[in-house]
């Protein structure tokens, strides 16, 4: 059985009507995969309710306390936005923080059954900085989950695959000083939000950016995993792989011009199950709902073969 934590309160982070970033990705990808031939091997679950596990005390540990308050109280005032592109809805504090808990449930899950976990969650994270929510994302649900989990016993080193096709500038930001972490992005270079560039490589060599020029396909991928991505990570022995599981380098998607097919994330997936099978996925972006969904149920299919 492959654990997806999810729940129908994603849906309440309302970005309004022409936000790509939209509830109605979930809907797509949940559609799709209870009509999958294999859904009897997904078990359905809930996230951790944000009182009960006191998500606030990690989030705290990585945002600083301004930036928290002020998504609080745009969300009490009914509403209002971080950036140009990052709408908060009067549900959006609680939402953000419930997605935060389903990250955290996902490390549990992992930990616990030593086999690969999805956690279909929104709002996306991987572009919250300590200090500010940008680009759709309000707190940095990976590196809140690396951090948590390195609080695990016997965790010792965690490693982020970030392959959304924009840099994960806020993940790298704050776990660019942490030795126990290592960060390896995959991104479309130039573009948003214009960091990545291969030669920032974090304060103790544990960061790894792979910038791609649009029109990239599954061929450019395939040796950059080989030669690159799978030995930056296996050398780092992680106890624990988080992959921002971002699908918008597929090339229908709207926002970039990587050229990926949805299949091509079951590739990734078995590249990563090469590492270990102790793999938290975690949704970031993808837009174009089709794609969003057929590459999410290609990258559990690669991991139902396993599990
Ligand atoms: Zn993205």
């Amino acid at each position: 059985m492959l654990p997806v934590i999810f729940s129908e309160e994603f849906l309440e982070h309302d970005t309004g009507k022409y936000h790509p970033e939209c509830a109605d990705r979930l809907v797509a990808i949940v559609e799709t995969l209870q009509k999958a031939p294999w859904q009897n091997q997904l078990q359905w679950l809930l996230p951790t309710p944000i009182n009960i596990r006191d998500v606030l005390t990690w989030v705290e540990k990585i945002h600083g306390q301004d930036h928290i308050e002020r998504v609080k109280d745009i969300a009490a005032r009914g509403g209002g936005r971080l950036d140009l592109d990052t709408p908060v809805s009067s549900r959006s504090y609680e939402v953000a923080l419930l997605a935060v808990s389903a990250w955290l449930d996902g490390v549990d899950r992992v930990l616990e059954i030593n086999n690969p976990a999805f956690v279909l969650a929104r709002p996306p994270g991987h572009h919250a900085t300590r200090t500010t929510g940008m680009g759709f994302c309000i707190f940095s649900n990976a590196a809140i989950a690396a951090n948590y989990a390195l609080a695990q016993p016997g965790i010792a080193r965690v490693a982020i695959l970030d392959w959304d096709v924009h840099h994960g500038n806020g993940t790298e930001a704050i776990v660019k000083s942490n030795p126990q972490i290592i960060y390896c992005s995959l991104h479309q270079f130039p573009c948003y939000p214009g960091t990545g560039r291969a030669s920032d490589r974090g304060l103790h060599d544990n960061v790894l950016n792979i910038p791609l020029q649009a029109g990239s396909t599954i061929k450019e991928y395939q040796p950059l995993f080989e030669q690159k991505i799978v030995p930056f990570l296996s050398n780092f022995q992680p106890d624990l792989l988080i992959v921002s599981a971002g699908y918008d380098a597929n090339h229908d998607d709207p926002l970039a011009g990587i050229s990926l097919q949805p299949q091509d994330y079951g590739i990734f997936t078995n590249y990563c199950l090469k590492i270990t099978p102790r793999i938290v996925f975690g949704l970031e972006g993808g837009y174009d709902l089709p794609a969003l969904a057929a590459s999410v149920k290609a990258t559990i299919a690669s991991c139902l073969t396993l599990v």
